[in-house]
């Protein structure tokens, strides 16, 4: 279990001071100028050797993101854009930092933003989050009088201002390019790349986008020293991180951990267990709602919470947002769930998506309720693959990976519900 002392969110749960003087209490903002002045190819190198993987769900090497931003500048400038639209359904981790947390996100900023050549960061933010934004504006602002943003930030001879900037709300502008267009004043709609934002973002202008929990460790991981880091976790997967459990345990929590830890210690030492014993646990979708489900047993048995045992068994990592079922949890409708909120979110720029997203949900509203062929499971799953991989963005790959983690993993229940509803044996659960 990771120690007190390794944790770089130190008021995750708002119980100390988050205003500045709190926070520098805690040890942030301690050297920030001494950091920078050690040169924009230290710090990436040092993000590098931490190993420190984006922690937003596609799990991308930080480091090595930041250095595909320019060197030298052609005329145009560079942009940080730190995504915290946190809209996957169960992710609620990035929340905790920017309400309880908020100067660990912004010192990230100023060094990761030095550290790629831009002077200017934004904070793109979930439009639902208005405690969020009423806190971190709060701290920007009193970093502002601190003489810690703006000219000269901090005292490192840097010159940078950081913007807030709440969504309104649509879950696509969590995908980055659509986040680019939507802070540009136009509709979040996801661009075709290439080319890439380090190459043309922001108003065509070089662009890194990372999540909030990716920028917020920065401060610490440099302060510590990449090894300290990278001594949590497996090879490839190191680090601490931040869980967000929910569902059907003793204690759901956001909490954070040594990367790689098992499935079993994350709930028992700060869950309280499965709701009814281990023995009741049904199924788990490890990563937010875009990634395959897993049952139980593998999850009690096997599981390494990391990137790449998860991938290994066809799920994910992703946000780390822990969605854990019981045996009450009726598996297809949940995963029916899933699908109307992709179909509702779907952007309707590619057909795949957005024809495939409704024709999904309408085939699992028939799946939860049984009246369907038992051939038109197969026939769900091959429209699955054809959405998947065929569109703009990941959404598509969202809105088919839940549907085939169910069929891999409970294809005999779907099937059990066809059979019941054909031979009138027991009423199925109607979808609403
Ligand atoms: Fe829009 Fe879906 Fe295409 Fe993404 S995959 S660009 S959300 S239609």
């Amino acid at each position: 279990m990771l120690e007190d002392k390794d944790r770089i969110f130190t008021n995750l749960y708002g119980m100390h001071d988050r205003t500045l003087q709190g926070a520098k209490a805690r040890g942030h903002w301690d050297g920030t100028a001494g950091l920078i002045e050690k040169g924009r190819d230290w710090i990436v190198d040092q993000m590098k050797a931490s190993g420190l993987r984006g922690r937003g769900g596609a799990g991308f090497p930080t480091g090595l993101k930041w250095s595909f931003m320019p060197k030298e500048s052609d005329g145009r400038p560079s942009y940080l854009v730190v995504n915290a639209d946190e809209s996957e359904p169960g992710t609620c981790k990035d929340r905790e930092i920017m309400r309880h947390d908020p100067h660990t996100l912004i010192e990230g900023c100023l060094i990761a933003s030095f550290a790629m050549g831009a002077n200017t960061c934004y904070i793109y933010l979930r439009g639902e989050y208005i405690r969020e934004r009423e806190a971190l504006q709060a701290a920007i602002d009193e970093c502002y009088d601190a003489g810690l943003l703006g000219r000269n930030a901090a005292g490192s001879g840097w010159d940078f201002d950081l913007f807030l900037h709440h969504g309104a709300g649509a879950y696509i502008c969590g995908e980055e390019t659509a986040l680019l267009e939507s802070l540009e004043g136009k509709k979040g709609m996801p661009r075709m790349k290439p080319p890439f934002p380090a190459g043309a973002g922001l108003y065509g202008c070089p662009t890194t986008v990372n999540n909030v929990e990716s920028i917020a460790v920065v401060p610490t991981v440099l302060r510590r020293g990449a090894e300290w880091f990278a001594g949590f976790g497996r090879p490839n997967n190191t680090g601490t991180k931040l869980f967000a459990i929910s569902g059907h345990v003793e204690n759901p929590c956001v909490v954070e951990e040594a990367m790689s830890i098992s499935f079993e210690e994350l709930i028992e030492k700060h869950c309280g267990g499965i709701r009814g014993g281990w023995d009741n646990l049904k199924a788990v979708i490890p990563g937010g709602s875009s990634v395959p489900c897993l049952p139980g047993k593998i999850m009690k048995d096997e599981c390494i919470m990391d990137f790449d045992w998860l991938r290994e068994q066809k799920s994910g990592l992703g946000t780390a947002a822990v969605i854990v079922m019981d045996n009450s949890t009726d598996i297809i409708k949940a995963i029916w769930r899933l699908a109307a909120f992709y179909k509702h979110e779907s952007c309707g720029q590619c057909t795949p998506c957005r024809e495939g997203t409704g024709w999904m949900m309408r085939v699992m509203d028939r799946l939860v309720k049984g009246e369907a062929e038992i051939e038109e499971i197969d026939m769900l799953l091959d429209v699955t693959k054809q959405v998947e991989g065929h569109t703009i963005c990941a959404l598509g790959d969202a809105a088919a990976w839940p549907i085939q983690g169910l069929v891999r993993h409970f294809r005999d229940e779907i099937e059990d519900r066809i059979r019941a509803k054909q031979t009138g044996k027991v009423s199925a659960v109607a979808a609403e």
